[in-house]
């Protein structure tokens, strides 16, 4: 049995994160501003607090953790992360609580930590062509993200390698490419593209219409919870640094997902494009150094996870509706 710190366990990766390291048997501490907010949380301690604080770091790295996995981040889909209304708060934010918690984790002589990164971080130039996007691990430098989100994820990337290189830390820095499934954020504003996809669709009439910002035409990958908790374990259990990704190398356009949960939920809806905040125009997860390193890659598609998805979303949008 492990000793576990989760830091972001009321959120969307972090929680099912506890769940899945309470059911491989580990004691498991987790820490956030907020309790999960879609089912109680599995951890056997929960501690509430603010990462910014570099007390509340230090207190809650109280022990020799046998693993740190560090999730928490002000974030959002594109909505959030990609008006620029946001990127104070985005930077100032997620800088202050990696900065606190890997040094608190210094301090105390923690094995090992996991630093989520994010497909953000490659550089705007790259995915430009929506059929033919780069993501090489080793195409982020030069730097050109599309987002202070990825500015921030690519300075804290090199933060804790500076910590690994020059005081000897093991850590693990993965690069998430949309992750999506059950109990993630569906509504409010910080819903990223499948969920929101699954809401517009679970609440339209048949016959009627959704809307879609942008063409449609702009592609991405997305990844299942699941399967993305078994690269992130996999990658703990290795002798992997990386930065590398953890994604789905199956793309499709937006257009193509929408009609995908439509399919699912078994409803014939226009789309009426709008102008929005959209990210790049391509964006796919390139698994070669993964699959490479430590033989990881996903095995489900898509559908399958969406199917999932669109379930318990069409019952929360259910249960909104009745209140
Ligand atoms: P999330 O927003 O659901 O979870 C992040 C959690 O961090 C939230 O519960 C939030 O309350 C917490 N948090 C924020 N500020 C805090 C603070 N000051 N103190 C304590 N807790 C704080 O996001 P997620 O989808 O679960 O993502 C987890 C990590 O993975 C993030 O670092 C994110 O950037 C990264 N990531 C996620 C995706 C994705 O598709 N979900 C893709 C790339 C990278």
């Amino acid at each position: 049995m492990k000793k576990v710190l989760i830091c972001g366990a009321g959120g969307f990766i972090g929680s099912h994160l506890v769940k899945r390291m309470k059911e491989e048997g580990h004691w498991v501490r987790g820490v956030d501003l907020k309790y999960p907010e879609f089912s109680a949380t599995t951890a056997d301690d929960f501690i509430i607090g603010d990462l910014r604080d570099q007390r509340f770091c230090r207190m809650i790295v109280d022990q020799p953790f046998d693993e740190v996995y560090q999730l928490a981040a002000d974030m959002g889909g594109a909505g959030y992360i990609f008006t620029g209304a946001n990127d104070a708060n985005i930077m100032h934010n997620s800088a202050a609580i990696n900065l606190n918690i890997l040094d608190a984790c210094y301090k105390r002589n923690i094995k090992k930590t996991f630093y989520s990164s994010s497909a953000c971080v490659y550089p705007e130039h790259n995915q430009m062509d929506p059929s033919n996007p780069v993501c090489t691990e080793s195409t982020a430098y030069p730097a050109n993200p599309d987002s202070e989100y990825g500015w921030e994820k690519l300075f804290s990337e090199r933060l804790y390698l500076s910590y690994q290189r020059n005081f000897g830390m093991a850590v693990c820095i993965a690069r998430f490419h949309n992750i999506f499934g059950p109990e993630g954020t569906w509504t409010g504003g910080r819903e990223k593209v499948p969920a929101a996809m699954c809401r517009k669709v679970a609440e339209a009439a048949d016959g009627g219409e959704i809307e879609m910002w942008g063409d449609g035409n702009q592609t991405r990958s997305f990844l299942y919870i699941d399967e993305c908790l078994d690269g992130v374990r996999r990658l703990m259990d290795s002798q992997f640094s990386g930065p590398v990704n953890i994604g789905s190398e199956e793309m499709v356009s937006i257009n193509q997902l929408a009609r995908m949960v439509m399919e699912i939920a078994n409803k014939q809806l226009k789309i009426r494009h709008i102008p929005g905040p959209e990210g790049v125009r391509g964006r796919c997860s390139d698994n070669r150094l993964i699959a490479e390193k430590i033989n990881w890659r996903p095995t489900k598609p898509l559908r399958e996870g969406l199917e999932k998805t669109y379930k318990w979303i069409a019952e929360e949008v259910t249960k909104k509706a009745k209140n």
